[in-house]
């Protein structure tokens, strides 16, 4: 692969000599050498001294990742050997756990490799590329990792623009295709995985905590409810801990078979259950006229979803969801406010918080706050890494 140099502002190159891993575009003063995807860069000062090497890889956020201090490194089998061993060593614990056998093995840049995520189902591993730039060095990642793990299967997605190339077989890539639904546990607790089925396989494992701690803490003797609940698993967590009854709403259609797969997994009988197909906002006005109430509300939208009447942005619209979720939440009940927008940190959703309760003339007490758990590995030089918030709020009178 050719070389380039890249001169990083001046601004920008303390940062990137304390660690920062992200190339960002303002920091480069001659992106018009960028050309190639995949392309290794060569950071240098305005004096032209090097200070740290990477690759070309376009995501939403930035021009590519740096992965070595070392102007002589090869981005070969054995540098990506060396990260991914690494990173199965910091997660010994996750793979000896018995109650738990899916987790992350290696989360981008918090294990040195900016760009990609592998996460492991019961002895299958899936990768996801976030750019065409580390897509190019599959051939090295996937010899570094057949080779640094015994595995039943490897699959992937590409989360780049493919521009319609994208067929979906590619998903499988080696060793024996599972036969799906996967089923992993997660504490105990059991779900089915499609590895085969597009971007999202069923569970987003990084809200592992939150889940085990609303069964263990918050859902006994609750009416729950969880919104944008897609397969359901915060609804199944709740109803395994007590919880009276749940209702799950998301505006899916898939989202029903797949929350009753969930449910019936787990030995829940899915028809004391609501599960429901609706804009979460139309049920807001619903369960308005109804007054309905609920001990225990999950808000996790995604960061942007377009309805048919509705478009949510959640840097936009939290402090308003939050509202008309203070609205059908019972006195004293807990609302578990989660965003994965990495467009805000944690104090600036505080602030959401606080101005919806302001405005709806209620108290509050946070009870307990949570970010990525430890196999989503970040690192104190690049904080924004650490996308996820989950705040437990309590509505006090
Ligand atoms: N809380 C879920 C993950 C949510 S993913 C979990 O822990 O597993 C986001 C979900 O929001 C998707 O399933 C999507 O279908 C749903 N969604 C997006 N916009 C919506 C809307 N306006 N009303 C209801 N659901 C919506």
């Amino acid at each position: 692969m050719q070389e380039v140099r890249l001169k990083v502002n001046s601004k920008f190159a303390n940062k990137y000599r304390s660690g920062l891993p992200l190339i960002l575009t303002e920091a480069i003063m001659n992106q018009k050498d960028l050309i190639e995807e995949g392309t290794i860069v060569n950071l240098v000062d305005e004096k032209n001294k090097f200070i740290a090497k990477g690759y070309y890889g376009r995501q939403n956020k930035g021009y590519g990742w740096v992965l070595s201090k070392n102007e002589h490194e090869k981005f070969d089998k054995n540098f990506f050997k060396n990260k991914i061993v690494a990173a199965f060593n910091r997660r010994e614990n996750f793979f000896t756990d018995e109650h738990t056998n899916t987790f992350r093995v290696l989360n981008g840049e918090g294990d040195g490799v900016g760009g990609i995520t592998i996460d492991y189902f019961d002895g299958y591993y899936l990768i996801n590329w976030y750019s065409k730039g580390i897509y190019h060095y599959r051939k090295a990642i996937l010899a570094a990792l057949q080779e640094s793990v015994e595995f039943k299967g490897i699959y992937q997605k590409k989360r780049f623009d493919t521009k319609g190339q994208y067929l979906e077989d590619d998903d499988f890539v080696a060793g024996e295709r599972g036969d799906f639904p996967l089923i992993v546990k997660e504490n105990g607790v059991q779900f089915a995985v499609y590895l085969n089925e597009g971007a999202m396989v069923g569970v987003f494992l990084d809200q592992r905590e939150v889940r085990k701690i609303i069964r263990d803490k918050y859902a006994n003797g609750t009416n729950m409810l969880n919104t944008f609940s897609y397969t359901g698993a915060f609804s199944v967590f709740a109803a395994l801990g007590g919880a009276t009854k749940t209702t799950s709403v998301d505006l899916a259609n898939r989202s029903k078979s797949k929350t009753i797969e969930q449910f019936s997994l787990n030995g829940i009988d899915f028809e004391a259950q609501d599960i429901i197909v609706e804009d979460v906002f139309q049920y807001f006005k619903y369960a308005g006229r109804k007054n309905l109430k609920f001990d225990l509300v999950v808000l996790d939208p995604p960061s942007f979803a377009r309805s048919k009447k509705v478009v949510f942005s959640a840097e936009k619209d939290y402090t308003k969801l939050l509202k008309e979720t203070i609205a059908i939440t019972e006195d004293n009940g807990v609302i578990v406010a989660s965003t994965n927008s990495s467009a805000f940190g944690m104090s600036k959703f505080k602030g959401f918080i606080k101005k919806a309760f302001e405005e709806t003339g209620h108290k509050y007490q946070i009870l307990e706050q949570f970010t990525l758990p430890n196999d989503f590995r970040t690192i104190k030089e690049y904080p924004d890494g650490n996308y996820l918030k989950v705040v437990f709020i309590k509505k006090v009178v």
